[in-house]
């Protein structure tokens, strides 16, 4: 099951706050004042290790007893996902699915019993607690296209979302509905790329404004 973490805290756009993020999640899930885990935290830059393989962590009530989880770095609803995130879950993931024989499935209405990968929202208990993560940022298509691609060699899906990148002051920056957040560099143009974008569009002149 993905989640992801939701600290609220507006100053954790960037890289360094996605390793603040993981770090305060993991010392939190170490609290006893928590009375919840995850198998796996994600950020751009680390995969930190809470509980291990041989159990499953408690981090979605009944559904804690048949699945492992992973919590990727998001402190805001609308803060978009990097690649390393993408990346490093689907290699848990396809480690943990080859391991256990989970099916490599995406489940977008999840009910106990069933086998398969899902999100916290899409669960019994994420839709009768009013969970939201990973959100409408987590690219399933995506997500579920690496965790297979030891098996494919079909084309990267085309992207599920209308994001365009703008080249400004040496960083790629995503923007959508007028805002912009601070993603890197090269990592979104190899994401985009992955995933299919023209190469003109991935590496279009610095400062110029893509209509996509
Ligand atoms: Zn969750």
């Amino acid at each position: 099951m993905i989640h992801s973490t939701r600290s609220g805290l507006t100053g954790r756009l960037t890289l360094n706050g996605h390793d603040l993020e993981a770090q305060s999640t993991y010392n939190w899930f170490k609290s006893e004042d928590s009375r919840a885990s995850s198998n796996i935290i994600i950020s751009p830059r680390e995969t930190i290790r809470a509980v291990p393989d041989d159990r499953y962590a408690w981090h979605a009530k009944e559904h804690s007893y048949s699945m492992y989880s992973i919590e990727v770095t998001q402190a805001l609803p609308h803060q978009m996902y990097w690649d390393e995130q993408y990346q490093k879950a689907a290699n848990v993931t396809r480690k943990w699915c080859n391991m256990s024989g989970i099916p490599k499935v995406y489940i977008p209405v999840y009910e106990p019993g069933m086998k398969g990968i899902t999100g916290h929202e899409d669960s019994t208990q994420g839709r009768r607690d009013g969970k939201s993560d990973p959100g409408s940022e987590w690219d399933w298509p995506y997500f579920m296209w690496l965790v297979k691609k030891d098996y494919l060699v079909a084309p990267a899906p085309a992207p599920t979302t209308d994001k365009a990148i703008v080249w400004h002051n040496g960083f790629t920056y995503a923007e959508r509905w007028g805002h912009h957040w601070y993603l890197g560099s090269q990592e979104v143009v190899q994401r985009y790329l992955v995933r299919g974008w023209p190469d003109a569009v991935a590496r279009a002149p610095r400062g110029s404004r893509l209509d996509l």
